[in-house]
């Protein structure tokens, strides 16, 4: 298949992982940003083929593992209201709360529908005006734009029953509070080719100038990922503290200047929370106030409580800091597996926990 299986080939992932060899000289720690890049990554066997003095570790860039249990919490209260019905996509179905999943809420009989497009919430929209419907979307700046498009959409068709509950990341100021960190040993990012696409490297090139990281903006298949450690050996080798892209048949450096306009019409920089680690300033896209009536907290009288994040004994947070591997959890596939998750890191199809179990399951 053009564009995609030369990108899968073994023989030139090899090649890239070979010449890697040949020119590393330092120990390196390096992190793949996005949980995509880590599942490819373990799944095609490259943190095996490297050599010991380049250690990998994985990022927070799992939407759905960031995603904060109050929000979860919050889209249950509001798909149990009168006259409401909640949209979702099939991966927030399983994450839990701090009580239940939407799953559990759905099979106990809150109103919840999965979706693939949040367009399709606009249609059942408009031809059930007595109800009341709230598109539960999360994601990074990949699904950013769709989610301001389908806003400017419902405003368009003047829709008086269409609501969004958004969480919505921005990966720079991710990277910012992980190079912050005093115990910070990461010293090269693998940044995602997806979120890039869309935003370009423009926010990339102050970090990485600032800190003194390079930063290589990398695709998903293996070729991609080899080519893309390569690049960032490289560039550590020779101390080159700037931003190169891997991604080049997607990422522009100026990104999709259309869906940059319409998600910067709907949204605005604000703080986030993100689960595991906490809240970090201008790290979301909030709702601009022309469009708040859209807002699905204006449905909700009650407050929702802040949460203790993890279970006992579950290190996400850790592991989303790219401070420790899954396989350390001592929860990891025995109380903690795929089938009866403990943390989202296990729940999310892009989490690391996950892609662990699936292609390594280090159990004793
Ligand atoms: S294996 Fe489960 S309990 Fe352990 S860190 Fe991952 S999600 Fe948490």
């Amino acid at each position: 298949m053009k564009y995609l299986s030369e990108f899968r080939e073994a023989s030139k992932t090899k090649l890239f992982i070979e010449e890697t060899k040949r020119i590393v000289r330092g120990k390196w720690t390096i992190m793949e940003v996005c949980g995509s890049q880590t599942h490819s990554i373990l799944s095609s066997g490259i943190d095996e083929l490297l050599p010991p003095n380049i250690t990998l570790v994985h990022g927070p860039g799992c939407p759905v593992c960031v995603t904060p249990k109050e929000i979860i919490d919050t889209a249950i209260l509001l798909s149990k209201k009168k006259d409401t019905i909640l949209f979702t996509y099939g991966d927030m179905l399983r994450v839990p709360g701090s009580r239940e999943s939407l799953f559990k809420a759905k099979v106990d009989g809150a109103k919840i529908k999965m979706i693939y497009s949040p367009f399709e919430v606009i249609e059942f929209a408009k031809s059930n005006q007595e109800k009341k419907c709230i598109f539960f979307g999360i994601g990074f700046e990949t699904t950013t734009p769709s989610h301001a498009s389908v806003i400017l959409k419902a405003r368009e068709l003047n829709l008086k029953n269409f609501f969004v509950l958004l969480s919505q990341f921005r990966v720079p100021p991710a990277i910012e509070a992980i190079l912050n960190d005093p115990f910070n040993k990461i010293q090269g990012f693998l940044a995602p080719g997806h979120v890039c696409t869309v935003m370009g490297i423009e926010e990339y090139i102050p970090i990485s100038e600032k800190y003194k990281v390079p930063i290589v903006v990398t695709g998903f298949e293996s070729v991609d990922l080899a080519e893309g450690i390569f690049m960032l050996i490289q560039m550590l080798e020779r101390s080159e503290n700037t931003v190169k892209i891997q991604y080049k048949r997607s990422c522009k450096p100026q990104g999709n200047l259309k869906a940059k306009e319409i998600m910067k019409k709907v949204f605005k920089i604000g703080p986030q929370k993100w689960r595991g680690i906490g809240l970090i300033p201008d790290s979301g896209w909030i709702l601009r106030e022309e469009f708040r009536e859209f807002d699905a907290l204006n449905l909700l009288k009650e407050k929702i409580e802040e949460i203790e994040e993890t279970k006992e004994g579950c290190i996400a947070a850790l592991i989303l800091q790219g401070k420790k591997k899954p396989f350390e959890c001592s929860l990891f596939g025995k109380d903690c597996t795929p089938l009866n998750p403990l943390g989202a890191p296990m729940v999310s199809s892009e989490g690391a926990c996950a892609a662990y179990y699936k292609y390594k399951k280090i159990v004793d």
